[in-house]
């Protein structure tokens, strides 16, 4: 069990209207700075938290529609700046439209107002380093608390072993990114989707190792002369349900395509 002090709190709610099709989502409040703004869907249940509890600032870790579906609500009704990577300013500022069953899961994001979200945010309490983490998303950032040891991943973790990659997703950005987390100091990660996980570091390391023997693989196959559909089907013979949901949006041949940065 993970001690994590009353003045940060962890919220968790399923965005979607039923299983399978059914995810999970938290987001953290740690001393005033919100930090993920959850999906559309979840705002009926979180909204009476949201009202009540302190916050004086949000830090969104990427555009997703599950990490910012709650944010044109927190900025008309608590008026808190909002943070987000620069270079998503301009999309956050439109309303989103995203394909049907991921509407149906997470809901449409409604344009908001942001601020580049600068290196570093100050809680009393806390100080929070902003890093660039791109793989999930090209503009994605981690959170990280030295002092406590803390890292808020929002998707970069998930989990050890992932099974499927988003089509706009780098399993190579990934590598490089999980490679650079290792090397700084902290024990537990916050993550936007399995929640606090304590041994965090162990953790991003196996996922590592993970992706690096995909990528080994891969090569392997690669030069055997099979192409990309062959070693899809070859390292991940199962067809994920979310890859028939996605009509190929999530896949694992999008990991495949893109764990050794040359896209065939
Ligand atoms: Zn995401």
């Amino acid at each position: 069990m993970v001690q994590i002090p009353d003045i940060c709190k962890i919220y968790h709610f399923k965005s979607g209207f039923m299983p399978p099709f059914q995810l999970d989502i938290y987001f953290f409040i740690a001393d005033g700075l919100m930090i993920d703004a959850g999906s559309a869907h979840i705002l009926r249940k979180a909204e009476k938290i949201l009202q009540n509890e302190p916050i004086d600032a949000v830090a969104i870790t990427h555009i997703h529609e599950d990490h910012t579906g709650m944010a044109a609500w927190l900025q008309r009704a608590r008026n808190v700046p909002i943070y987000i990577h620069r270079n998503s300013i301009e999309e956050t500022s439109r309303d989103s439209n995203i394909p049907l069953y991921r509407r149906l899961v997470w809901g449409n994001r409604k344009g908001f107002t942001a601020l580049p979200i600068p290196a570093c945010l100050h809680t009393d309490q806390y100080t929070f380093d902003v890093i660039e983490a791109p793989g999930h998303h090209k503009d994605h950032v981690v959170l990280h608390e030295k002092d406590h040891g803390w890292l808020f991943t929002g998707d970069l973790f998930v989990s050890s072993r992932q099974r499927v990659a988003f089509k706009d997703e780098s399993i190579y950005d990934t590598i490089h990114t999980l490679n650079t987390m290792l090397s700084l100091d902290f024990d537990t990660i916050f993550c936007s989707h399995s929640g606090v996980q304590r041994k965090g570091k162990e953790k991003l390391k196996r996922k590592l190792e993970y992706f690096l023997s995909i990528q080994e693989q891969v090569r392997i196959l690669k030069q055997k002369g099979h192409t990309i559909e062959e070693i899809d089907k070859i390292l991940f013979p199962k067809t994920n349900l979310w890859t028939l949901v996605s009509c190929g949006e999530w896949s694992t041949q999008n990991i495949v395509k893109t764990v050794d940065g040359k896209g065939k």
